[in-house]
């Protein structure tokens, strides 16, 4: 196997409780995995060597939050929106008419397309959602494109109510716990639902995430993003890996999350884009609960692929330190995908790796809006 050193660097951002940060450091890659790192002026020889001329290296980022499977343009709700028009579960439906008049290829276009996107912004793990089908036939296609970018693909059928069954949503219930679960479960590694008002009630979301879990996928829960409600709640009882948004959360949600191993994955660009109130990280880190950030990315309430973004925002509006954040977008995005693979800067993890034209990773949020990205590497591959 084929060796690179990565050398030169003036940071490295291990977020590993060993490690730490070190400085002038290396990094030996080995086919796909990290096989070494340390002091550069003691590194071990390699087959190539790539002189980082002191930039910083990052874990690369675990968006595990994402909805990539979609067609049509929501730019006009948007602008609506920002002049004033509330956001609500309802303008999903306008997605899904889209996606279902679409072809595959102009689905999967969208998606390389976005995924290419993430991968310039340093994601080098991504979550792909379903959610915008709705029927068997459409949410099928759409696990199955998701598929071929990612592994880790999600069964949201239970995003909205399918518009046919808007007179009768317990029948939606059942073909989703039913015909569709059977028909996706085999593309998909998660099953989610929206639990929220407009969406799916307590009951309904039970429901369904334990019908996945019973075909054998793992549950992640979109819980508690417009108002309070029983989404985090659910999410703990269950288990779940992941309970998302958390933006309207009680005292008592705090402290099933903070006793529960289910990560709360916040999503501050969906606060941003809807411009809402965003949720209290600090609150949720004080009180020992694992927090990971994600873009979820979709185009009704967070069209970002930018997890530079997303930190940026995680610091400046929801009480995180540069560095919780980074841990956040990294180790806790890995956490939320139940990955042991990735998401940290260690001998025998995946050589997942991004190289930020900064000094100090601090720049990610002291910076806004500005590309630091400056090369990616994925399974020990340069991709950028
Ligand atoms: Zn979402």
């Amino acid at each position: 196997m084929s060796t690179v050193v990565l050398t030169g660097i003036g940071l490295l951002a291990t977020q590993t409780l060993e490690c730490g940060d070190l400085t002038d450091a290396a990094v030996i890659v080995e086919g796909s995995r990290i096989a070494w790192i340390g002091p550069a002026a003691t590194a071990p020889d390699a087959d190539e060597k790539v002189d980082l001329e002191g930039r910083c290296v990052i874990p690369g980022f675990v968006d595990s939050h994402a909805h990539l499977v979609f067609a049509g343009d929501r730019s006009a709700e948007f602008a609506a929106r920002m002049s004033g028009v509330p956001y609500s579960a309802g303008g999903i439906q306008t997605t899904v008419s889209a996606t279902r008049a679409a072809a595959d290829e102009v689905l999967a276009a969208r998606v390389t397309a976005l995924t290419a996107e993430m991968q310039a912004s340093g994601i080098t793990t991504y979550e792909i959602k379903s959610g915008y089908g709705l029927t068997v036939r459409d949410e099928l296609r759409s696990l199955q494109i998701a598929a071929q970018f990612t592994t880790e693909t999600t069964f949201l059928g239970a995003h909205v109510v399918a518009p046919e069954f808007e007179a009768d949503p317990a029948a939606y219930v059942d073909l989703v716990c039913g015909d569709m679960l059977t028909t996706c479960a085999p593309y998909a590694r998660w099953i989610d639902v929206f639990c929220e008002q407009g969406a799916f009630d307590v009951d309904a979301a039970r429901a369904i995430l334990l019908a996945g879990t019973r075909a054998g996928l793992g549950a992640r829960v979109h819980a508690n993003q417009l108002r309070p409600g029983p989404g985090v709640q659910l999410a703990c009882e269950i288990g779940a890996a992941s309970a998302d948004h958390c933006t309207h959360v009680s005292p008592a949600d705090v402290d099933a999350l903070a006793a529960s191993d289910t990560v709360a994955t916040l999503l501050p660009g969906a606060e941003f884009s809807t411009r809402a109130d965003y949720p209290d990280a600090r609150q949720l880190l004080d009180a020992g609960v694992t927090v990971a950030l994600a873009t979820d990315c979709n185009p009704g309430s967070s069209y970002t692929t930018s997890m530079p973004f997303c930190i940026t925002l995680a610091v400046r509006e929801m009480g995180m330190t540069p560095a919780e954040a980074l841990t956040a977008a990294t180790l806790g995005g890995a956490t939320a995908l139940q990955r042991k693979d990735i998401g940290c800067i260690a001998v025998g993890m995946r050589a997942d790796l991004a190289v930020l034209d900064a000094p100090s990773p601090v720049h990610l949020a002291y910076r806004p809006g500005v590309g630091l990205i400056s090369a990616v590497w994925k399974d020990g591959q340069r991709v950028r």
